[in-house]
């Protein structure tokens, strides 16, 4: 056996190259000689908590300040400061935002689906906020500490999540401001406060996971307004800007596919419950069985979680759109299958119950099967490699006879 066929041999063995392409990407090489060289000038310090040990969380200090290492350094090292001095552990995981329905009625926003590469689609409306209402249902210092605790929920649920649904690495949002309305007279002076902070916040703590914004219905007055907002704002940012007027549905649509883009805005969802597409917070990151499926994948120490649960569970999400008869019985049957793999008993009554469990069976005993055919390979391999050591241990023994 040749080293070029051992060489393919260990590479069939590795099982796990598709779920570890969705966990890690696909990285590039001189980017990741940067992330390298920050995480050891982190680690000589002493200064890297194994929480912030990855690879894309760097990347995005890196980016942020131009892969010039030392500012990277800096900010990382400042957002580890602010989170310390804000408690930003204990609100990711104890604030309770009790005033949310009434939050969202009176400025209606939230996530909703995913754009058409599988990223967390988030929804602003923010011309029909009624400043002098959410002043009384809540207050500055609680409103940044619920936009603190749902950035939190993207970086360790939706983007996990989405990075699942989709089969590929997810690491940025794209959002639609929708300014109709909006100008400098109902832009009050608390709700300006309140924005230069969240926007201080966003890309001091969170930079890079801004993948495109499309403000939308902007008029005279908005175009006012944000050569003021402008000023607060990071060039590379505002790069990925667009505004746009009345005629942005073509635009959007480049962008998002229309089951995933509410009624309101030109789309073709209609989510039925009280308070409709901005109170639901829709998107894979509220399908239960892929939350434990991407916590499993995703979590630290357990990046090497198995191909089958991987493919499984990675059939795209439709979003909002009415699943036609052979999705419904595709996704359910993904579920019962995930669930069962999961030991998710909740299907435990289903009549069909027995054909799911001899399904399951089925893949198991195949892939026992194929680890199987791989453990006689390897054992070969081995023989093989150990019969090459003791030829070439009898040609050293050769040679230094006839130097002798
Ligand atoms: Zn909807």
């Amino acid at each position: 056996m040749s080293f070029r066929s051992i060489e393919q041999l260990l590479r069939r063995n590795s099982k796990t190259k598709i779920s570890r392409n969705i966990v890690d990407g696909v990285h590039d090489q001189k980017e990741e000689q940067c992330v390298q060289s920050l995480r050891e000038l982190l680690l000589a310090s002493n200064q890297l908590p194994e929480k912030f040990d990855d690879y894309y969380l760097l990347l995005r200090f890196l980016r942020m300040r131009g892969f010039n290492i030392l500012k990277a350094k800096e900010m990382f090292l400042n957002m580890l400061k602010w989170r310390e001095d804000c408690s930003v552990d204990a609100i990711a995981n104890d604030f309770k935002f009790e005033e949310y329905d009434a939050v969202k009625r009176c400025y209606p926003h939230g996530f909703h689906g995913v754009d058409k590469f599988g990223r967390p689609l988030y929804i602003e409306r923010i011309g029909l906020v009624d400043l002098s209402k959410l002043m009384q249902v809540t207050s500055i210092d609680r409103y940044v500490k619920y936009h603190i605790s749902e950035q939190e929920k993207t970086m360790s649920l939706r983007y996990p999540s989405c990075s699942l649904a989709a089969k590929k690495h997810i690491a940025s949002t794209t959002a639609i401001l929708d300014v109709k309305g909006l100008g400098m007279n109902n832009f009050s002076k608390s709700a300006r406060e309140m924005f230069v902070e969240i926007q201080k916040i966003d890309s001091n703590y969170y930079p890079e996971t801004l993948n495109q914004l499309y403000i939308i219905n902007a008029g005279t007055g908005f175009r006012a307004l944000w050569k003021v907002l402008k000023a607060f704002m990071e060039a590379r940012t505002l790069a990925k800007i667009q505004v746009l007027g009345t005629n942005y549905l073509n635009t959007l649509l480049e962008a998002v596919d229309p089951s995933n883009l509410p009624d309101f805005l030109g789309g073709t969802c209609t989510c039925p419950a009280t308070g409709g597409c901005l109170l639901q917070d829709k998107g894979p990151w509220t399908d239960p069985q892929m939350v434990r499926a991407s916590k499993a994948a995703f979590g630290k120490g357990q990046k090497s979680f198995n191909e089958l649960t991987a493919t499984i569970a990675c059939e795209s999400f439709t979003g909002c759109q009415e699943p036609s008869a052979k999705q419904v019985d595709s996704t359910s049957r993904r579920k019962r299958t995930l669930g069962m793999l999961l030991k998710d008993d909740q299907d435990g009554t289903d009549t069909s119950g027995n054909i799911l469990q001899k399904q399951v069976g089925e893949q198991i005993s195949v892939k026992i099967q194929e680890l199987e055919d791989c453990a006689a390979q390897t054992k070969e391999t081995l023989q093989t490699l150990i019969c090459k050591q003791q030829e070439l241990t009898s040609h050293i023994e050769q040679l230094r006879k006839i130097l002798r």
